[in-house]
Order: structure tokens, then C-alpha cells, then sequence
């Protein structure tokens, strides 16, 4: 998909399942079943992607997967599945890692920022994916990922952020601020507290990719909020503040959690909004 100067593409690491209760927080479970099932350990399954941003001179991720360092139990538990592996997923573009410039985190929770490092073969060593990227997120959300709490320990791996500090690949922001020229972030919190979505504007359009304040288009339901969500009423005012600016807009959004596509226009209105596929 073209927007502006920017060649725009939905890439996609695998699927991982996560309890629905966790999914969907206090919506009961007779309404999200009608709409996600569940297996018979009440787990709902989450499309894993990211996206990859192209321009004359910069390759660009918005978010890396969870990566392949997890443990066998780990995978267990969320019954991941991959279908590829970095260098896989970005051989059709004709680039390898290497060749990535700039990888945001919405925030550091291990579905977004563990594919940004591997274990090197013998696994003495936990190095860069992108060894030639900057990784742009921000200070606040460093700060709150480097000192866990009994509440998010179990949503930060260090192995996933830690290497990318000793190797001096971090870059730290702190508020709005446009990165690169068309590339826009801005601090939601709600998930987290540093929480931070990213637009892409080229031309007349805008892609928009909100995190995990709208994991799939099901939270399009602006009470339909992950239980995971360490600030819920902040989602809520994001989610209303996103929607009166984008609905029936010339905005595309990306679900990094949906199992169907991942870029989708919205229409409808505020009470019911539907994100339409337009891949
Ligand atoms: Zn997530």
C-alpha cells in the first residue's frame, strides 16, 4: 500500500492464544464468545504482526513479535505458532535485518519487542535482530519496563530490551514529537503508562497504528478492553479521542493482534464503529 512517500506492508510472525477473560476484561464471556472462540482451555487466538515502512532511504518496523528466544513451556501456555522468522519475513522485500534503519516499540510487552533480539546459535549471547537500527520508544515506558511490578513483571522479558541498551541501539524519547519526516508518535498510556501510538502521513492519507489500545478491530467496542490494560479508563478516553478523529476518515488503522488482514478503514459511527478490510 502506497501513502505518500511510503510503501506500507502488514508483515506476519504467527498466532498466540491468551485467555479470553484477559482478552476482552469485563466484557462476560456469552458476548466475546459470539465473536472470538474460545479452545477448551478458554483461550482466544491473536494474529502476531508487524508493520514495515519503506521510503527512498529509511526501512522502518513498527513493532517486532515475540521472537523465537521463548521457552518451550512459554509457547505451551500461549500456544504460539510461527509461520516465519525475521529473515524469512522480509526476504520478499529483497531486505534482511541488516538492512532495517528504524524499529518503534509501541511499548515493550514481549509480543511487541521480543523479536528484537535472538540468541546467538551456541547461546552464549542475546544480541540485536537489527543491528543497524535505532529503536525508538519512549523514556517513560523504559523507565516502567526496567523496574516491573508484581502486577507486569510477566509482560517484560529484560532479554528482550536489555541488549539493545548495551549495544547502544536505544533511542529514548519522551512525548509528541514527529521522528522522522511524515512519522509521528504520541503517548496514549492506557496499556501502559508510556504507552505510545505511531502515524504514518503521506499525501492525504494516514495509517494509524494504535498498539494494544485497539489489539484487534473487536476492541473497536470502546468497553471491549484487555484485561492486561494497567490504566483502563485512560484506554477509554484514547480509544474515543482516535475514533471522533479517524472514523470515516482517510485513515487506515493496523491491528497488530487481528487474525484477518491488519490494515482496515473505519466507518460507522461513535456508538458502532466497523473497521472494513482493505487489503
Ligand atoms: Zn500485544
Amino acid at each position: 500500500m502506497k501513502i505518500g512517500q511510503f510503501e506500507v506492508d502488514v508483515l506476519i510472525e504467527g498466532t498466540m492464544k491468551i485467555d479470553g477473560g484477559s482478552a476482552f476484561g469485563i466484557v462476560p464471556k456469552p458476548l466475546w464468545e459470539k465473536k472470538a472462540s474460545p479452545d477448551e482451555k478458554n483461550r482466544v487466538k491473536l494474529g502476531l504482526r508487524q508493520l514495515l515502512i519503506r521510503s527512498r532511504n529509511a526501512n522502518i518496523l513498527i513493532d517486532t513479535g515475540i521472537g523465537q528466544k521463548v521457552s518451550k513451556r512459554f509457547r505451551e501456555i500461549f500456544a504460539i505458532e510461527y509461520f516465519s522468522n525475521w529473515i524469512d519475513r522480509l526476504k520478499p522485500f529483497g531486505l534482511s535485518p541488516k538492512d532495517i534503519t528504524h524499529v518503534f516499540f509501541t511499548h515493550l510487552h514481549f509480543d511487541h519487542s521480543g523479536g528484537a533480539t535472538f540468541a546467538v546459535a551456541d547461546g552464549s549471547e542475546i544480541v540485536p535482530t537489527f543491528p543497524n537500527a535505532d529503536h525508538i520508544l519512549q523514556s517513560g515506558e523504559w523507565n516502567e519496563a526496567c523496574v516491573p511490578n508484581e502486577r507486569t513483571r510477566a509482560s517484560y522479558f529484560f532479554e528482550d530490551f536489555l541488549p539493545l541498551q548495551n549495544e547502544g541501539k536505544l533511542r529514548l524519547v519522551s512525548g509528541d514529537q514527529e521522528i522522522l519526516e511524515g512519522i509521528r508518535v504520541r503517548i496514549s498510556g492506557g496499556h501502559t503508562r508510556f504507552h505510545q501510538i505511531i502515524i504514518i502521513e503521506g499525501g492525504n492519507s494516514q495509517v494509524v497504528c494504535p498498539g494494544d489500545i485497539f489489539p484487534t478491530s473487536l476492541h473497536l467496542h470502546t468497553a471491549w478492553e484487555s484485561a492486561f490494560d494497567q490504566f483502563p479508563q485512560d484506554t477509554l478516553e484514547c480509544k474515543k479521542i482516535l475514533l471522533s478523529k479517524y472514523l470515516n476518515a482517510e485513515a487506515l488503522f493496523f491491528f497488530g493482534h487481528d487474525l484477518e488482514d491488519g490494515l482496515k478503514r473505519l466507518i460507522g459511527t461513535m456508538e458502532k464503529p466497523v473497521a472494513v478490510s482493505c487489503e
